[in-house]
This record gives C-alpha cells, sequence and structure tokens, in this order.
C-alpha cells in the first residue's frame, strides 16, 4: 500500500510529520510513504502548485494524506499558479467527489466550543458534501449590461448521475451509523435543489432502512446551532456543504480537530485536516496536529481497509486528550510534538 505524502505549507509539514510518527509506530506491514511538493512550495521549487510528479504520485497512491496549502508570498500570483489551485486540481483530476466530514465533540473539549456544553456535547454528524459539480465548476464570468455596467455570474447546475452517485455516499454512510439520512437544498427556490430533492427520494428506494428528512439550508443553519444532536448524516451540495461544514466543525470545538475525506467511487481518498496552512502561527510549534492524525485514522478506516488500526489511534486520541494533552488552540501549551509525543504514548 503505496500512501502519498503532500505535506504544503505553513504548518502542513509539522502536522504530517506528527501523523507520519503515528503511522509508522502502528508498525502495519505492506504500508510505503513517498512525500512531494505540494502549494506555494511546489510553485517556488518547480513553478506550479501541482508538479506532474506529484499528480503521478497522487494517482499511483492508494490514499493521500495531505496537510495544507497556502502561502501569503503567491497571494498576488496568477489564480492558476496559487497554492490553493493544487487542492482544486486534485479533487478534479482523482474525480474525489464526495467529501466526508465527522464533527463529533471529544467530551473532554465542551468548553472548547462555540456553543453551550450541554448543546455541544450532542454533536456527533458527519457532513457529506459533494464536491465536483454545483455553482464552482459552472459557466462564470464578467461581462456588461446593455447600460454599460458590470455584472458577474456563475452557473448552478447538477445532473442527475451527480446527485445519484452523493446521495448513494450519503446513504451508505449513514447504513454504517445511526441510519438516518437529512438532505439540505433549497428546493423552494432553486430548480438544481428540486432536482437534487427528485434524485434523493428516488434513492431512498435503494436503502429502506434509512430515515430520510429533508431541509432547507436556511433553516440546516439555524439547526446546527440550535439543535446539533437531531443531525446523524447530512448529505448536501459543493456550495452549502462547503459553508455548513465549516459551521459544524466551530460548533464541535478547535478547527484543529476535525479531519476530512475526499473519496472517488472506488474510496481512493485524499485525506486531510480542515484547516489551512495558518501562516499566523506557522514553524512556532503552537500547531494542533491532532487534525492530522484522525485524517490518517480516516484513511487507514476508508481506503486501507484498517478499521482496528484506525480505532487504535481515535481512542489514542481521546486518552491523550482524556490525560490533559493540550495545544494552544485547545487552552494549554504543548508544542506540536508534545501533542503527537501524548498520543503515542497512548497507542503503545
Ligand atoms: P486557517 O485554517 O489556515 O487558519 C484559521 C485560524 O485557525 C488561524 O488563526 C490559525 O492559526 C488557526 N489554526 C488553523 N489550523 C490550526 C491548527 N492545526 N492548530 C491551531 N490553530 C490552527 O485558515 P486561513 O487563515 O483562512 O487560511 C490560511 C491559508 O490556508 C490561506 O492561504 C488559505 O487559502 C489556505 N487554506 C487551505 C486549505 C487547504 O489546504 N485545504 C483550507 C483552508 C484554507
Amino acid at each position: 500500500m503505496l500512501i502519498a505524502l503532500l505535506p504544503g505549507d505553513g504548518i502542513g509539514p509539522e502536522v504530517i510529520a506528527q501523523a507520519r510518527r503515528v503511522l509508522d509506530a502502528l508498525d502495519l506491514p505492506g504500508l510505503t510513504f513517498e512525500e512531494a511538493l505540494v502549494g506555494g512550495s511546489a510553485y517556488k521549487a518547480e513553478g506550479h502548485p501541482l508538479p506532474a510528479a506529484t499528480l503521478d504520485l497522487a494517482k499511483r497512491a492508494d490514499a493521500i494524506l495531505f496537510g495544507a496549502v497556502g502561502d501569503p508570498d503567491c497571494d498576488n500570483l496568477e489564480r492558476h499558479l496559487r497554492p490553493e489551485q493544487a487542492i482544486l486540481g486534485l479533487r478534479k483530476e482523482l474525480t474525489l467527489f464526495a467529501n466526508l466530514r465527522p464533527a463529533t465533540l471529544f467530551p473532554e473539549l465542551a468548553d472548547a466550543s462555540a456553543l453551550r456544553p450541554e448543546v455541544a456535547s450532542q454533536i456527533d454528524m458527519v457532513i457529506v458534501r459533494e464536491l465536483n459539480g454545483d455553482v464552482y465548476f459552472g459557466d462564470k464570468g464578467m461581462r456588461q449590461t446593455a447600460d454599460g455596467r458590470r455584472e458577474g455570474y456563475d452557473v448552478m447546475s447538477y445532473n442527475e448521475d451527480e446527485v445519484r452517485r452523493i446521495a448513494r455516499v450519503g446513504f451508505e454512510t449513514a447504513m454504517a451509523r445511526g441510519k438516518k439520512l437529512c438532505s439540505v437544498d433549497k428546493a423552494n427556490v432553486l430548480e438544481t435543489s428540486q432536482l437534487w430533492r427528485d434524485v434523493v427520494i428516488e434513492t431512498h428506494a435503494e436503502y429502506p432502512e434509512v430515515e430520510l428528512s429533508h431541509m432547507y439550508v436556511d433553516n440546516a443553519a439555524m439547526q446546527l446551532v440550535r439543535n446539533p444532536g437531531q443531525f446523524d448524516v447530512i448529505v448536501t451540495g459543493n456550495l452549502f456543504g462547503d459553508i455548513l461544514s465549516d459551521q459544524a466543525s466551530m460548533c464541535a470545538g478547535s478547527i484543529g480537530m476535525l479531519p476530512s475525506a475526499s473519496l472517488d467511487a472506488n474510496q481512493k481518498g485524499l485525506y486531510e485536516p480542515i484547516h489551512g496552512s495558518a501562516p499566523d502561527i506557522a514553524g512556532q510549534g503552537k500547531a494542533n496536529p491532532l487534525a492530522t492524525i484522525l485524517s490518517a485514522a480516516m484513511m487507514l478506516r476508508y481506503s486501507l481497509g484498517q478499521p482496528q488500526a484506525a480505532d487504535r489511534i481515535e481512542c489514542a486520541v481521546a486518552k491523550a486528550l482524556a490525560g490533559g494533552a493540550r495545544s494552544p488552540d485547545l487552552g494549554g501549551s504543548m508544542t506540536t510534538t508534545q501533542m503527537g509525543d501524548a498520543v503515542l504514548a497512548q497507542l503503545r
């Protein structure tokens, strides 16, 4: 099993180093690693944020563990050369259409949530976000109106096949959890959402055991902070999912805690923390590596067929937190390496 390690920029290399220590400590037979440049570091070394060799490694690998991209030095580059284009390019080139973001609150971190502890403690959900379609990939541009004013436009669309494949991921995810799926759309206003809702209802016939509900996105945003415990699995489009998953992450505590998976139709995936390259704390040993360590656990579970190893990592993280491991974002003073040490101590 080949794992592509793409540390990227800012705190990316710092958090990936800790995840690598944890994976090494598991001593799983047949696991090999190859590392490549991506993002701003790749642009500086090779003139492109996603060099051909990096894309080739990502295609050859069984799974990809990704740090983060983003470098203030690159903010004025043409858009196609900016570090963030690397992650969009990987999603598109590898057809990673399903983004899974678990949002679970470790009980020890109830105080870190933006919500009251008694509300936050109920959070245990997965948001399944479509990644390859919607308004982000539709026709877009700037034009002039007949009377000479500037107008920007971005076309929103989904075809039924795109909706069906992500709906199936939503139902499958619900089957493996609490068997409740909430589909989020804006079918009262948008035709794209009406098709979305129709196709989700058709797909439900394949999963009769799952309890399906529908919610408008504005109501979902409200319900996520009012009563997050009502959600088991949410499935939604690219734009709504982008916003709701960030909202859910802050309800669940620090951004430094949450992992994610982006999967293709064959469970090959790219695994990354949901945070960015955090240039404000890069190189200072302040980054919380737990989101990346938990991303490695997701990788073992979803792409590498090693659910027991995934459980071991998740259990070690929970024990490290219970034992008082806290980086600055969690109100403590432990360094990135000390957080890695705390997890390793619980693995052994
Ligand atoms: P960010 O997630 O990098 O940082 C937001 C805040 O959270 C910062 O204060 C940061 O210090 C803190 N933070 C983030 N991760 C942390 C961690 N592991 N431990 C402790 N604190 C942490 O978001 P941003 O500041 O909006 O963006 C910075 C750069 O990252 C930008 O260039 C952006 O485009 C990029 N970005 C990349 C990805 C990705 O690689 N998938 C995702 C989001 C943002």
